[in-house]
């Protein structure tokens, strides 16, 4: 069954079979917290026979979100502490992110940024504010890259997205766009040719990471709207969350990295979850992370090696937490290869 519409709330998704009726009272009280949407898309590649499938796990709201750990936090990576005018967030010297919208086509569940999207989150910025997001960023030379995110900046139409892009055509010393989308995937008919058109507004070099965790997400639709992208000229990368449940799995997580390169987006990100409130059934430990990024390494292509990276809490930007292959020091050293057999360097 494909529903023509996204589903929103509680009770849509008793209707439409995704969730127990016996859980609508917890998921109601989930839905009073956290924004809930799936677009037709997403319902459709759902397998209602397997209670433990991944796609269901990262859009249909679970009871498991009520429950917060003391570590966790409504503002995981410390965005509001770089935040010097309103939807921009300046950590790094060169590159900012500039928070248009705070509206998804979908609601992951494991969103880092859950307490400020959706409807009643923190809306889309205002004309004058954006201006002064433009304005911040036209008065500081040293910002290369401007970074569309959010909410998800490909829900805007075609003529806002435009409006932007002309704003940031504007900036000399801004050479790169870079938007963060899940709408390629969870929208696919949302690329279409007036908003290549629009994406084309600026002038400047843009970028495309595209967020997906499961190689079901890259449906034959999916990679056809990459396609027009790439094909538009806009380069593509990809980030993805490593889920619990989802695809903490060397083989699911290689199969995502496979259908990517195969789709002409280079690997970029995989992130640690962020501790964002009602998370923690996503969550493993780092060290079970290693072992899954480690097992990829030599046994898929090269092109297909994600970065696995932290986005450290309290706003002190994001490191590179995958295992060493080399240890040692003083010019001695112990390098593992890929079957986790040690070699000295310089060999003796
Ligand atoms: C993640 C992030 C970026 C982008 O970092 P890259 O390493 O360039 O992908 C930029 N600014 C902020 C505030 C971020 O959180
Ligand atoms: S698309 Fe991104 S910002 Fe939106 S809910 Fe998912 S993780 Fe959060």
């Amino acid at each position: 069954m494909t529903a023509a519409r996204s589903l929103k709330a509680a009770d849509d998704l008793v209707s439409a079979g995704l969730i127990e009726p016996e859980k609508l009272a917890s998921i109601r009280a989930v839905a009073d917290r956290y924004a809930i949407a799936l677009t037709p898309t997403v319902v459709s590649l759902i397998d209602r026979m397997d209670r433990q499938d991944p796609i269901a796990r990262q859009f249909v709201p679970d009871p498991a979100e009520l429950l917060t750990t003391p570590d966790e936090h409504a503002d995981p990576i410390g965005d509001q502490a770089h935040s010097p005018v309103k939807g921009v967030v300046h950590r790094y010297p060169d590159r900012v992110l500039l928070k248009a919208v705070h509206i998804c086509p979908v609601y992951c569940r494991f969103c880092f940024r859950r307490e400020m999207v959706g409807p009643q989150g923190d809306g889309t910025l205002a004309p004058d504010e954006l201006s002064a997001a433009l304005a911040y960023i036209r008065g500081r030379p040293e910002i290369w890259e401007v970074i569309l995110t959010g909410g998800d900046p490909l829900v805007l139409s075609p003529r806002r997205l435009a409006a932007i892009m002309r704003g940031l055509a504007e900036i000399p010393h801004v050479k790169i766009v870079r938007f963060h989308t899940r709408v390629p995937v969870v929208e696919p008919d949302r690329i279409d040719a007036s908003m290549i058109a629009a994406l084309k507004e600026s002038g400047k070099v843009v970028y495309i990471a595209l967020h997906a965790n499961h190689p079901r997400e890259m449906t034959d639709a999916a990679r056809a709207a990459c396609a027009r992208l790439v094909d538009a000229g806009f380069p593509m990368v990809s980030q993805t969350v490593l889920l619990r449940g989802v695809n903490d799995d060397p083989t699911v997580l290689g199969d995502l990295m496979k259908c990517f390169v195969e789709t002409r987006i280079k690997p970029y990100y995989l992130h640690h979850p962020d501790l964002a409130p009602g998370t923690g059934h996503f969550r493993m430990d780092i060290a079970e992370g290693q072992r899954i990024v480690s097992a990829l390494r030599g046994n898929i292509s090269g092109l297909c090696q994600p970065t696995y990276v932290l986005d450290i809490p309290g706003g002190h930007g994001k490191a590179v937490i995958g295992e060493s292959a080399v240890r040692g020091d003083g010019g001695c050293y112990s390098v593992s290869d890929f079957r986790g057999e040690e070699h000295a360097y310089p060999p003796k």
